[in-house]
């Protein structure tokens, strides 16, 4: 395949940034060293502008995986631009193009298949034919104005920081390069690779749990790096769940970051696929390695059979237990609705039966005091 020419700005970051860092970083590092204060702001800096990308600019934005309130969205934007991919409309166009036509080496802009590094950053650093900055999939995205703000200042946005804010702090601490050298340019590099690795190792390392349609895989690793968008086997079957971790022992920082926003009423509609679909997917994999295993199996046929059977029981018993869980909870919600209603025909009556007893109360009262008066006067 013929090369493509460079983007030359995307090269320069890409290229340089890392070689920066690896010769800067150690030597300030050795030379001067670094403090509490500097790896205080580091650390701020990972956590912000990586869950900007998962929480942000993946599950929120590319996926309308919940809704958030415009504070949320504001935190994100500013924090996704101080990533350095692109911003959100950018980011997301080629996110659901890669989605849609995943694998496909001539629409997917990271296409695993055409290799590691053509997938890790390949396709940012040279002109691609897969066209997606018309934003013809991204026009939902559109009609938020913090998305337009931040595509219009992208530029500024991602200069003040990832340049001046760690100045800033730099130079109020007292020191001027250990902030930027760790807060700006180390965690940059970092936030760059670990994101990448999604689009390549994740494609290429890991199991294949719930489907093998496409290159994607699940590996704990890769989530620990990328505040859970490890589990990409399960994320690229439902994609618009806010989960991508969803066993409970799974490391998915980017859900709880989430459930917490939702907590504080700052995100709201949640989405997540019935449990019964996501456990179907996984034994239906677990039988097609278990049918793929058997040729070193004593009798293949007997235990294909028996395999067979057992996992079309397993199926049958699990429909009709999430059909009748359903049903359960339809019956729960119509049992409360009915409760309602009778409680409050009950307290309309009550109220009714109480205004009722004091008018006549005070009718009795009435008359006993007119009886009185006339007794009164006859005296
Ligand atoms: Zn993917
Ligand atoms: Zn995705």
């Amino acid at each position: 395949m013929k090369k493509l020419p460079l983007k030359v700005p995307n090269f320069i970051v890409l290229t340089f940034t890392p070689i920066l860092a690896l010769l800067f970083v150690p030597w300030y590092g050795f030379t001067v060293g670094f403090d509490g204060f500097e790896l205080a702001v580091f650390a701020f800096y990972m956590v912000a502008t990586g869950l900007a990308i998962t929480a942000g600019y993946h599950r929120l934005w590319s996926h309308r995986a919940y809704e958030a309130h415009w504070s949320v969205r504001l935190w994100h934007a500013v924090w996704g631009a101080c990533a350095m991919q692109n911003s959100i409309l950018h980011w997301c166009a080629d996110h659901r193009q890669h989605h849609r036509f995943v694998d496909d080496n001539d629409r997917d802009p990271y296409s695993a298949p055409r290799g590691f590094w053509h997938s890790h950053m390949g396709w940012i650093i040279r002109k691609q034919n897969i066209y997606t900055d018309d934003f013809a999939n991204v026009k939902d995205l559109q009609r938020d104005p913090i998305v337009i703000w931040q595509n219009k200042y992208y530029i500024p946005l991602t200069v003040a920081t990832n340049v001046g804010v760690p100045l800033a702090l730099g130079w109020w601490h007292g020191a001027l390069w250990g902030t930027l050298l760790l807060a700006g340019l180390l965690r940059l590099v970092l936030n760059h690779h670990f994101t990448f690795f999604i689009n390549s190792l994740a494609h290429m390392w890991g199991r294949q749990t719930y489907t093998d349609i496409n290159t994607a895989r699940d590996n704990g690793l890769i989530a620990i790096l990328t505040y859970g968008e490890g589990y990409h086997n399960y994320h690229h079957l439902f994609q618009w769940d806010y989960r991508n971790g969803v066993r409970w022992w799974q490391f998915d920082p980017t859900k709880w970051v989430i459930r917490l926003c939702a907590w504080l009423g700052l995100a709201t509609q949640l989405r997540r696929p019935p449990a019964h679909q996501i456990e179907k997917a996984r034994v239906s994999m677990q039988l097609k390695r278990a049918l793929a295993h058997l040729e070193h199996a004593p009798e293949p046929d007997a235990w294909r059979t028996r395999l067979e059977e057992a996992h079309r029981q397993f199926l049958v018993a699990l429909d009709e237990f999430s059909r009748f869980r359903q049903e359960l909870v339809l019956a729960k919600e119509k049992l409360q609705q009915q409760l309602d209603r009778d409680r409050q025909e009950m307290k309309k009556r009550y109220a009714e039966l109480r205004t009722e007893l004091a008018r006549r109360r005070q009718a009795w009262r009435q008359l006993l005091a007119e009886l009185s008066g006339l007794e009164l006067a006859r005296a």
